[in-house]
């Protein structure tokens, strides 16, 4: 057995009831999951700062001096130990809130210690709570270097495991290893990608000899375990389009090239011809085609889904479209009509409200083939729906749509149709490489010519009049105006008084107009009138809730008005100013606060007037918001749990994993080249081990 794979129990200081805390709170079972908790910082133990240098803002800190009083304060659970310590620059106080009882037997009055932590500023004083203390004579016995901090919870503290003993621990783990590590990666790859051996690396990034040495060292050790992720995605898409059959579209018949010709409304973008281009591509072989299209709001993803569903067509195949709200299933179904009038082309709509006799029809249409494209919400995917003949099912905006969901409209066939993922959700592209990582992917990265970047501005409550100014300005020019407030479905009935009272304050303010709303508690008939009217400029302000969302395309609309916009997620907030901006005039998407904004809502506010790019304003929402929130695909979609790599920080990294993965995979298919031996052996030990985590924790 390598070291690497030994229980951590078996290694000097540690035991079973260190082993047990270690494997509950960390998932550590062997040496080598010890190996793999990495420092998450150092702390540089050559340099010792002055008491009389410190500011607010410092990271942690070495002080060297002297400790001149110690004494208690408070009662009960307000009971704290306090530590009074100079170094001749000036004087700090030391807090302890818990674990008293240690400190005030073993500190010492008089005594020079070298003590470490994050100085905090408290009426112009300086403190340090919980500093890490050692007494001066053995701290100089230590070597200075770079001090490894790790990860460590309550539960740790209280098995004994410090931090210092965890790094001692880790050092016996690398002693005990030295020299019979196996290489996880084959010699090829190491080559190639210029990357440390495993057994340096692991010391390096452990005990770095210096802060220049840190990097290569964490580099080959996330490129490893990107490399592995993407080993593991790509290999399953590999293997399912191996296996899995798929309609061949080989024809491009009259549907297709008379829409070219005669109806296209404009001339495509080259994203657009790219992406068209990948798609037919994909179609014309025989294996079933799984794309995913990125494209920001108005990148004009619709067209691209129409000319793939006129391809099915010409082929014999009839298409399904599916969008995540009625109203856009209806604007869809609106809009493909009349982009396909005079083709031949029978289009229909199928939502929770095509009832009785209208229904019945529709549903005779799919079974018998005589629907060439069936537009609709998840209506699609009920059991009474069949197709003769689904060659193309594509799902609009995504993100609104369960995988569950998806599956079921591939399931209505022999073979699996076609699918094409549509989303404008601009989900980070390292998370997209991951959660989506077995479907291709093609991005619409151009915007059609003209759009004028929208403005994006910000207003407390207290400047509406301005904003209103702003607004009536736009309206008279023959303009119109959404204003978006927020529904929260704990707080919906509040939330629906917010839109009613908004709507009637609307009303106020611009007599002169028309104003309309539109909200979820409606029946869907008023709100397909509400949407209409707005659409026909009948209403030229639109009062609704976020059911506008997403898709809606009412391209005369230049103002987007966001009410308690800091209730809203910055994706969201991309999606709503996404329905302005559609035609070639200047537009805007005013942003609504409250006066006083805290931190982190200022921040949002400030980003979204800044960029209007839909991949910066993901990757920052993942941010602010910690990427574990991104409905929950964060780890949950993984083979493995990351340890090192960081999906968020590290997208160059994974791409250039995942770009070796594939060249390994394609020189490599039957994986029984001797060299990547060690690839899918390591694989496999890496996926065994989270399995085993996972059913334990
Ligand atoms: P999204 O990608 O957000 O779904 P849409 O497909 O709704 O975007 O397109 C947004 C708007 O841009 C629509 O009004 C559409 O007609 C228009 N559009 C799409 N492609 C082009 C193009 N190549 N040139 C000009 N306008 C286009
Ligand atoms: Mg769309």
């Amino acid at each position: 057995m390598s070291p690497l794979e030994q229980s951590v129990k078996f290694l000097k200081g540690v035991g079973p009831r260190r082993a047990a805390a270690l494997e509950a709170e960390l998932g550590v079972q062997t040496v080598g999951d010890l190996l793999m908790c990495l420092p998450f910082r150092f702390v540089d133990r050559r340099r010792v700062h002055k008491i009389c240098e410190l500011q607010a803002d410092m990271p942690f800190v070495q002080l060297c001096g002297r400790l001149v009083e110690v004494y208690t304060e408070g009662e009960g659970r307000k009971r704290r130990l306090k530590a009074n310590f100079t170094d001749g620059t000036g004087y700090l106080e030391l807090v302890w809130f818990h674990g008293m009882a240690h400190f005030e037997k073993t500190l010492r009055v008089d005594t020079d210690y070298v003590v470490l932590g994050r100085p905090q500023e408290w009426n112009g004083r300086f403190s340090l709570a919980h500093p890490e203390m050692e007494d001066a004579l053995s701290a100089a016995r230590r070597p200075r270097t770079l001090q490894p901090f790790y990860r460590s919870t309550d539960k740790l503290g209280r098995a004994g495991i410090t931090n210092r003993v965890f790094s001692s621990m880790v050092e016996t783990a690398l002693a005990l290893a030295a020299g019979k590590m196996e290489e996880t990666l084959p010699v090829y790859i190491l080559t190639c990608e210029k990357l440390l051996p495993l057994e340096e690396a692991l010391r390096t990034a452990h005990f770095p000899p210096s802060a220049e040495a840190l990097p290569e060292a964490m580099r080959r050790i996330k490129f490893e375990e990107l490399f592995y992720l993407q080993l593991d995605i790509l290999r399953y898409g590999h293997r399912r389009k191996r296996q899995t059959g798929g309609y061949r579209f080989a024809r491009v018949g009259d549907f297709f090239n008379c829409f070219y010709r005669e109806k296209l409304p404009f001339s495509l973008t080259g994203a657009q011809k790219r992406v068209l281009r990948e798609i037919r591509e994909d179609m014309r072989h025989g294996r079933q085609m799984n794309r995913l299209v990125q494209g920001d709001v108005g990148s004009g993803k619709t067209i691209v889904a129409l000319m793939a569903c006129l391809l099915a067509a010409d082929n014999g195949f009839q298409a399904a479209l599916m969008a995540p709200t009625e109203i856009l299933a209806e604007q869809h179904y609106a809009s493909l009509c009349e982009m396909t009038r005079g083709l031949g082309l029978n289009v229909a709509l199928l939502t929770g409200s095509v009832k009785g006799k209208a229904r019945r029809a529709v549903l005779q249409g799919a079974a018998d083939g005589s629907v060439h494209l069936l537009v609709g919400t998840h209506a699609l995917v009920e059991p009474t729906v069949c197709f003769l003949n689904l060659g193309l099912a594509v799902v609009d905006e995504q993100h609104r749509f369960g995988v569950r969901q998806r599956a079921a409209l591939w399931e209505k066939n022999v073979l699996p149709p076609h699918v094409l993922v549509m989303t404008a959700t601009p989900i980070p592209r390292t998370l997209a490489m991951t959660v989506y990582g077995d479907l291709d992917v093609s991005v619409i990265d151009e915007l059609p010519p003209g759009r004028k970047p929208i403005r994006t501005l910000h207003y407390s409550k207290r400047d509406m009049a301005r904003l209103y100014a702003g607004m009536r300005a736009e309206l008279a020019a023959g303009r119109q105006a959404y204003v978006v407030f927020p529904l929260i479905e704990e707080s919906e009935k509040i939330d629906l008084r917010n839109l009613e009272d908004g709507y009637a304050a609307l009303c106020d303010v611009f007599p002169e107009f028309r104003v309309g709303r539109v909200h979820g508690r409606m029946k869907p008939q008023e709100k397909d009138e509400a949407m209409q009217a707005f659409l026909s400029r009948e209403t030229q302000i639109l009062v609704s809730t976020t059911v506008i969302e997403v898709g809606v395309n009412v391209p005369n609309a230049s103002v987007m008005v966001v009410e308690e916009a800091d209730r809203f997620g910055l994706s969201q907030l991309h999606q709503l100013r996404g329905r302005v901006g559609r035609g070639a005039d200047q537009s805007y998407c005013l942003l609504v606060t409250k006066d006083e904004l805290g931190e982190t809502a200022r921040r949002r506010m400030a980003i979204m007037t800044e960029t209007n790019d839909g991949f910066e304003i993901a990757e920052e929402d993942m941010r602010l918001r910690g990427p574990g929130d991104i409905e929950g695909t964060q780890q949950s979609g993984l083979p493995f749990a990351l340890r090192a790599a960081d999906l968020l920080r590290d997208g160059a990294l994974m791409q250039q994993a995942r770009t070796l993965a594939a060249e390994v995979l394609e020189a490599d298919p039957d994986e029984s080249l001797p060299e990547n031996a060690v690839l899918w052996r390591t694989l496999g030990r890496m996926k065994r081990q989270t399995k085993n985590f996972s059913a334990i924790s």
